[in-house]
């Protein structure tokens, strides 16, 4: 069916129609919307916004549809899908300057800049919406030479809660710009990204598999190799869950990315001492391009609930290690810690809204429950992680399954977030935007406004 507003015709489905169950289903989660729209340009961006509006409807955004806590779907609201704004367009060749839907995913836009010898420093995941990973900062396999993706973004264009087609860069709403670049789905529908790509052929990729007699030591090593590497090579360690009757075990991945015409020895060279930590069970490292290296999403286990929390740290200290260690022991989970530092941590920490800029490495926990486990239940088995959380100075909300307005303000810095309030209150006053990780508008006008 089609949605007739303003005399436009917008691609939509309501419940009951052919296509509808599946559409109404994210990564992680289910909902029941009263319309999913499927926009093709701005314009009926606009139109099934001032839908949403007229209605009091709530607004779920969707890119990718990976959100952590499902906010890309919802119940008896509208779902803007841009599925079809996924377009990867070259703008300007020499700049390397690329223009990318705001509905595209990752795998798609590797695909797309691979055979121009480009890619973009984004994530790991093939199926990951340009949108959502964008918008909340973007950590990659290039991140320590190359930056978050924000770091690489010098445009977009946004329609707002009001409707109104603007760009936001440097020149055009640069608060608004400021605040896309960690703040989340708050401030309007990006309709494309304008990103400056990195030339990028081929990478050394893989995994090592440890055994694991004691994670501290193992984890200490690993930061201490890292603190040294070249930032060609970015790395994430993770302690898996145990299995009955098996040994403890840890996978490494890694990534050594290289300017063009670097040689095999200099890769060799930074990965060799990451061969060294352990007992080595297995590795398996090849020269693959990028555009390659991104994989599929696995699903979680079947009658399992994940909870994904995280913390940036900026000192992995001996005390951190053994909180993580502690967690370990404790709960259920995959822990992984990933390497920052580098290109991303000489970006100023208020340049953009994502802040942590003096982060040594991001840990993540994920939480392995039974469906049936209740908020409580995940709650008490977190208790554990809090000891970790307490080392870190607030959280990267794409890998936080919780965003209550505790966990949003806990993420940011009190003066981010404060600055993001008054973004908010310019650019979006009614919290049109509120299925994400919510900045509530500021009471007090600080900000520009929405140039005339
Ligand atoms: C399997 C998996 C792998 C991941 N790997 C990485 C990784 O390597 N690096 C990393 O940094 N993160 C990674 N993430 C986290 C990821 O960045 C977040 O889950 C992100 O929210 C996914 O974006 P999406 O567009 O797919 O999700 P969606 O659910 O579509 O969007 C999430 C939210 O972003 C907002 N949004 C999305 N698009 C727009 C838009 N165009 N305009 C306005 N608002 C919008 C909305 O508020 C929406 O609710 C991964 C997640 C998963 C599940």
């Amino acid at each position: 069916m089609r949605l007739h507003e303003n005399d436009l015709a917008t691609e939509a489905l309501r419940p009951g129609d052919d296509g509808y169950d599946e559409a109404a289903r994210v990564f992680f989660a289910t909902g029941r919307p009263a319309l999913i729209a499927r926009p093709r340009d701005p314009g009926e961006v606009a139109t099934v916004l001032g839908h949403a509006r007229d209605r009091g409807l709530p607004v779920s955004v969707r890119s990718g549809g990976h959100s952590p806590v499902g906010h890309s779907t919802n119940d008896g609201g509208v779902v803007i899908d841009l599925a079809h704004l996924d377009s990867v367009e070259v703008l300007d060749a020499g700049r390397r300057l690329v223009r990318v839907g705001g509905g595209a995913t990752w795998g798609r836009v590797a695909a797309a800049l691979d055979p121009h010898g480009w890619g973009l420093t984004s994530g790991d995941t093939t199926g990951v919406g340009v949108g959502g990973l964008t918008l909340g900062g973007g950590i990659g396999w290039m991140v320590r030479r190359h930056g978050l993706a924000i770091d690489n973004l010098v445009g977009a264009r946004v329609v707002t809660a009001d409707g109104a087609l603007v760009t936001a860069s440097a020149e055009e709403h640069p608060d608004l710009f400021w605040a896309l670049r960690g703040g989340g789905g708050n401030f309007g529908v990006v309709v494309d990204f304008d990103f400056v790509a990195q030339e990028v052929t081929t990478v050394h990729h893989g995994t090592v598999t440890y055994q694991v007699d004691d994670a501290t030591v193992l984890l200490r090593r690993w930061r201490d190799v890292m603190r040294g590497a070249p930032e060609e090579l970015t790395s994430s360690i993770a302690l898996l869950p145990q299995a009955p009757g098996s040994p403890r075990m840890a996978m490494m991945l890694l990534c050594y990315a290289g300017a063009p015409g670097s040689s095999v020895a200099d890769a060799d060279a930074a990965i060799e001492p990451l061969l060294e930590l352990g007992t080595v069970v297995s590795a398996s490292i090849t020269e693959q391009r990028y555009s390659e290296i991104l994989e599929d999403a696995m699903h979680p286990p079947a009658g399992v609930r994940p909870s994904a929390r995280n913390t940036l740290v900026p000192v992995l200290d001996g005390d951190t290690i053994a909180a993580i260690d502690r967690l370990w022991g404790a709960a259920p989970t995959v822990i992984a810690v990933r390497s920052l530092g580098g290109a991303f941590a000489r970006v100023p920490a208020d340049a953009t809204a994502f802040a942590h800029r003096d982060a040594e490495a991001m840990v993540v926990c994920m939480l392995l429950q039974p469906e049936t486990a209740s908020d409580a239940d995940v709650e008490q088995a977190l208790l554990p992680w809090r000891e970790v959380a307490a080392h870190g100075t607030g959280t990267y909300i794409n890998f936080q399954g919780a965003a209550t307005p505790g966990d949003v303000a806990a993420a940011y810095p009190p003066a981010t977030y404060a600055r993001l309030a008054a973004v908010k209150r310019a650019y979006d006053p009614d919290n049109v935007f509120a299925r994400n990780h919510n900045i509530a508008p500021a009471e007090d006008d600080l900000a520009e406004g929405p140039a005339a």
